[in-house]
Formats: structure tokens, C-alpha cells, sequence
């Protein structure tokens, strides 16, 4: 019999088996897939604070960085980048950045000249930049090896158990019946990404949610290129919403609507990382639908490709790889629901799971458990 089982290897998951098993629960996580393949390991890998929406959604991304510093050490996962720089070429974006600053969440960051961006990020284009916003907070890894080294980590140091290629099929404690039989537990925590009709779809149903297609490239600059910080763009202080509701954003947004039409229409804004082996993960687009279609238009990259060379002097830099991964979208950016008093349901319903899951999980199992 174990304490709790988990629905779902990914970072939902994961971070819900380390709090658990930090107050010595013993943790079963089921994932029908072989090896993770979702959300968790086709993004960035960027935890992000700066930008993140006001309040609950900053609050958990601040608590969730310490989280991920705290074990990146212990699970052998290499922090590849730290910080931000957010690049500004529109006076309105000047605008934006200053008034971010002035609130609680600008604390750390700062304004920087175009030397002082170059210095960290080379190859910016100076000629073009009137401002950058730094941010010391946000830390990047690899989530493709970065997600299996998490899962080898809760096994190793708190002996949570791996069950792959089981699909849940029905989840009443103390039974949570799969394909591959009956697991016995007290509790259980649903994370299933964005599938929302294997398990208790009409729970799930009444938040709402839908689903967000994204683009995504790996890009190898020509010549050897360093990145101190990742690098974001205006398109960004128009769309992370730390930024795009502060009223100081309004004529922005209305700028990009009219100058960035079709990267808008398409939710394209900038991020690029880098990996350890120099090329750069850039992305992305966001198309949203109940059951997003398979295809990736080579439109699409294009339009994320003109903003990435609008921003950084790179010539004969080559595209790699493509990929396309999906999330959970909502109204509200993350939902929480008890099903009873030994299931609760957690998804992430907005692009910041890897930024924010740690310090929900710590909610979670804290109400389950008691603080
Ligand atoms: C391209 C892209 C870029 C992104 N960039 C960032 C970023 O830079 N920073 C950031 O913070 N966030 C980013 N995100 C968002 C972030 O990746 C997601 O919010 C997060 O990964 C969601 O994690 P999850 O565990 O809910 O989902 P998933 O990783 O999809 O995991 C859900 C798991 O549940 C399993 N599952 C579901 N139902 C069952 C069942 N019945 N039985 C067994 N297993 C089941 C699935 O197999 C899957 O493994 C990005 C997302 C994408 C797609």
C-alpha cells in the first residue's frame, strides 16, 4: 500500500512526488508512456519569474526557482543559463519596462544600456536595441535530460517508484485501477497534462480548458556564440502578462498589433536559450484549439524567425530541428480540484508549468497533509 499515487511523470507530477516524499510519503508515479514525451520536455526549460502574472502565478514561479536550485545540484541537472534579457526596440516598450520596474516585481531587475546588453549577450543587435530589461532570476536546463534526471532523483533519494506504460483508467482510492492491474494507495494526485477525458473529464470540463499548440526550433548559429542570459523581445512585454496588464502596456500592445500583425495573430513572441553544445532553442507560436491538428506549418517558424533576426545579428545560422508540443490553456492560469477528500486534480493551464509546479505541489500536498 502506498501513500499516495501520482497520475503523470511529468513536472506536475515530479514535483508532486518530491513534496510528498520530502515529508517521507511513500509515492508511486504511473505514466502510460514509455519514457516522458509531454509538455515537460519539449519546452524550454526555462523557469521564469520575471513576467510571470501578478500575485499567485509570480508567488509560485519565486518559489519554484528556489526549488529547482535547491536539487538541480543533487539530481546532476546543470543550470545552463541564468537571468533574462528582454530586449526593447519600441519607445512604447521603454514605457512598459519602466513601469515594471517600479513595481514589486522589478526588484532585482534593471535597465540596461546597449553596451551593457552586448556584453552579455553579443550577439544582440545594438543598433537597433533602445532598452533591455534584465532579470537575475530565471534559471534554465535541459528539460529533455533534465525531467528523466528529476525522476532518477526522487527514486534514488526518497525511493518513489516509476510504474511506465500504464494507463490509469480509474482512480477511487484506496484502488487506482491500470492496465497492468490494481495499485493500492490512500491518496491520489492527478496531474494528466493536457488530457482532459481519460480522467474525470467532467470535473476537469467546468474550468474551461482547452489546448495551446506551439512552435519550436533548434537553431545553430554559424560561428561559436555565447548567451549569458536568455533572450526575449517587445513581442514578449505584449504577452507575459507581468508585463501586458500593467496599464502602461496598452499602447504597446496596440503598436504590435498594428506593426507585428501576423506574429500576433499568430501569438508568436521571442525566447531564446542555449544548450550546453551552443545551439539555440527558439521559439515560439501559440494556436489554440480543442484538439490542436498535428501539422507545423513552415509559415509559422518563419514568422518566430524574422523576430529572431530582428533581434540578434546571426547570418548563417541554420535550423536543426522542429518540434511541436502542447499544453492545458484556461481562463485561469492553473486549476485545483478535490474530487473527494483523497483525490485532488492539478493541471497547469497556461504556458508556465516548469516555472510554477514546485511551489503548487508544496500547496497541494500541504493541504492534503496539513502545513
Ligand atoms: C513548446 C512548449 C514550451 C514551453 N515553454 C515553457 C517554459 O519555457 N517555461 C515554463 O515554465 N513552461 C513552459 N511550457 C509549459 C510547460 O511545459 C507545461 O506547463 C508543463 O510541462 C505541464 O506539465 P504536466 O506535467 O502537466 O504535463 P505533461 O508533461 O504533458 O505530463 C502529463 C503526463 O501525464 C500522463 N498521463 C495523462 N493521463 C494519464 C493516464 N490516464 N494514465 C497514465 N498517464 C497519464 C501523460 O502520459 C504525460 O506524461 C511550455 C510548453 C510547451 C509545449
Amino acid at each position: 500500500m502506498y501513500d499516495l499515487a501520482i497520475v503523470g511523470a511529468g513536472i506536475v507530477g515530479l514535483a508532486h512526488a518530491l513534496s510528498a516524499a520530502r515529508r517521507g510519503k511513500k509515492v508511486v508515479v504511473v505514466d502510460r508512456d514509455a519514457q516522458a514525451n509531454g509538455a515537460s520536455i519539449r519546452n524550454f526549460g526555462f523557469v521564469t519569474v520575471t513576467g510571470q502574472g501578478a500575485g499567485d502565478c509570480w508567488n509560485m514561479a519565486r518559489k519554484a526557482r528556489e526549488v529547482w536550485a535547491e536539487i538541480a545540484p543533487e539530481a546532476g541537472i546543470e543550470v545552463l543559463q541564468r537571468g533574462l534579457l528582454l530586449t526593447a526596440r519600441y519607445p512604447e516598450s521603454e514605457a512598459v519596462i519602466d513601469a515594471f520596474l517600479a513595481t514589486e516585481m522589478g526588484e532585482g531587475c534593471r535597465r540596461l544600456t546597449a553596451s551593457e546588453a552586448t556584453a552579455k549577450v553579443p550577439s544582440v543587435r545594438a543598433d537597433t536595441l533602445r532598452t533591455a530589461l534584465y532579470s537575475p532570476h530565471e534559471l534554465r536546463v535541459e528539460s529533455r535530460t533534465a525531467i528523466p534526471k528529476v525522476a532518477a532523483y526522487l527514486t534514488a533519494k526518497y525511493g518513489v517508484e516509476f510504474r511506465r506504460q500504464t494507463q490509469v483508467l480509474d482512480v477511487a482510492p484506496p484502488v487506482i485501477e491500470t492496465t497492468r492491474g490494481t495499485i493500492r494507495a490512500e491518496a491520489a494526485i492527478v496531474c494528466p497534462g493536457d488530457d482532459f477525458t481519460s480522467l474525470f473529464p467532467e470535473r476537469i470540463a467546468p474550468y474551461n480548458v482547452t489546448r495551446c499548440k506551439l512552435h519550436m526550433l533548434r537553431v545553430r548559429p554559424s560561428k561559436a556564440v555565447t548567451f549569458e542570459t536568455a533572450v526575449m523581445s517587445d513581442l514578449g512585454l505584449g504577452r507575459y502578462l507581468g508585463y501586458s496588464e500593467l496599464p502602461a502596456a496598452t499602447p504597446l500592445k496596440a503598436l504590435l498589433d498594428r506593426d507585428l500583425k501576423v506574429a500576433r495573430e499568430n501569438g508568436v513572441h521571442l525566447i531564446v536559450t542555449q544548450s550546453a553544445d551552443g545551439s539555440l532553442v527558439v521559439g515560439d507560436s501559440h494556436h489554440y484549439s480543442t484538439t490542436p491538428d498535428p501539422f507545423a506549418p513552415t509559415e509559422v517558424d518563419d514568422i518566430i524567425l524574422e523576430e529572431f533576426d530582428r533581434v540578434l545579428a546571426l547570418p548563417g545560422r541554420t535550423v536543426t530541428e522542429r518540434w511541436v508540443g502542447t499544453y492545458a490553456s484556461a481562463p485561469e492560469w492553473r486549476m485545483t480540484d478535490k474530487p473527494s477528500d483523497s483525490i485532488r486534480i492539478v493541471i497547469v493551464t497556461s504556458g508556465c508549468g516548469a516555472s510554477t509546479s514546485f511551489g503548487i505541489a508544496e500547496e497541494t500536498i500541504s493541504e492534503l497533509y496539513g502545513a
